[in-house]
């Protein structure tokens, strides 16, 4: 009898195996909650992929179905998962970016086309379906803004409350719709590790589910569907590299983890270089890469416009070192300027990239002046989150420039 199969209330697909520890390996039920309880490592979801019943033909017919297309390979069945019609999102050619970077192709991943427009809407989809499962209430979280309207949207479609706590600098728009959804909002003054610890004190005395990043093992699973797509959709080839803008790590951390079931069922032979981009005010996952560190540390005075991606401590840290080193990937710092004219760059080729996104952008250009980019590679940028939920960042770039 396998742990699935024995955790209370908590029905998961045939290939799930369990949890184990990251860190240390040790095993979990799979509704285990929180880090590792001996040593404080990330928990992740283990799979037996020989269970899972999955391949190119039966992915085809399932065309239209978003990522509930994989849910062989995910912790929970199609009618679990609690979906809004996230994943199935465009993987957008640009030429005129590929000339630039001297490279064959270059496709950006649109996942502003996400029911709140953000990647984290795939997250969102896996672990409100695992907090549902597990009976919760109220799921709650401290977030840069994007991820609160997200798992706010999430809740609401799965009959929950949800809690998130935000810097007041975060977006307009996510807070707004944060409240529209029905989340309750905590606006704190300060930066991201402020709103931390404001989380970190509420939740103390409250029966919440928490889904900070890390802190339950299901984000990641739903951020590994975006590779997937990514390979059906340039006709089950990888591409060379796959650029994920990085705050926490949770999109280069769920590529990484897919790399790893694309390669054990087949579904392709090669699998991309991951490259973890980030903005230089607040850098921490590069400078631990520059330095050979296996872990990073705290980044002490954060300070980039890219609001999205300003995380000083990065939950997912080690585990986006493990997924830029494995893949011989690349880790790289851009300025705030030369983000924002990424943005503006791939504007100009009519594919709307946020300032987050810009972050990508500017650093396939940084590795493309490196010469780690080959005249045959097939690139991907990942849009993180819709253009125009950053458009203020955006247009204030072009003022200052006189525009
Ligand atoms: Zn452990």
């Amino acid at each position: 009898m396998s742990l699935a199969a024995s955790a209370p209330g908590m029905q998961t697909t045939p290939a799930v195996d369990g949890l184990s520890c990251t860190d240390c390996g040790t095993d979990y039920d799979p509704a285990t909650q929180g880090r590792c309880p001996a040593c404080g490592g990330a928990l992740a979801v283990r799979y037996d992929v020989d269970a899972a019943e999955i391949d190119r033909e039966t992915l085809s017919a399932r065309r239209f179905d978003g990522i509930s297309r994989y849910a062989d390979l995910l912790p929970f069945s199609a009618e679990t998962l609690v979906t809004a019609g996230e994943g199935a999102t465009p993987l957008v050619a640009c030429p005129d970016l590929a000339a630039e970077l001297g490279v064959a192709e270059v496709y950006v991943k649109d996942e502003g086309h996400n029911p709140t427009g953000t990647t984290v809407d795939r997250q969102a989809a896996v672990a409100v379906a695992a907090a549902r499962e597990q009976g919760a209430e109220t799921v709650a979280h401290p977030t840069t803004g994007d991820s609160g309207q997200s798992v706010a949207a999430y809740a609401a479609r799965a009959g929950l409350d949800s809690e998130a706590f935000v810097p007041a600098r975060s977006t307009f728009v996510a807070k707004a719709m944060t409240n529209v959804h029905g989340g309750e909002m905590s606006v704190e003054q300060g930066r991201y590790d402020d709103v931390v610890d404001s989380f970190e004190d509420a939740s103390a005395d409250a029966d919440w589910h928490s889904l900070r990043p890390f802190e339950t093992p299901y984000r990641q699973e739903g951020a590994k569907t975006l590779l997937y797509e990514v390979v059906e959709q340039l006709d089950w080839t990888a591409p060379d590299a796959v650029v994920h803008p990085t705050g926490h790590g949770l999109g280069v951390v769920g590529s990484h983890r897919a790399t790893a079931d694309l390669r054990e069922t087949g579904l392709v032979e090669e699998t991309p270089a991951l490259a973890a981009a980030q903005a230089e005010g607040c850098a921490p996952v590069v400078d631990a890469h520059d330095a050979g560190a296996a872990s990073t540390a705290v980044w002490e005075r954060p300070d980039t416009l890219i609001g999205a991606l300003e995380v000083p401590d990065p939950e997912g840290g080690t585990l986006a070192l493990d997924a830029v080193r494995e893949t011989d990937g690349d880790a790289v710092a851009v300025t705030d300027d030369e983000a924002l004219e990424g943005a503006v760059t791939a504007a100009a080729e009519g594919v709307e990239v946020s300032a987050t996104g810009g972050v990508g952008v500017a650093a396939a250009q940084r590795l493309a002046e490196d010469g780690a980019l080959g005249a045959d590679d097939t690139v991907v940028l990942v849009n993180p989150v819709a253009g125009n939920k950053e458009n203020d960042v955006l247009r204030s770039h072009l003022m200052r420039q006189g525009v």
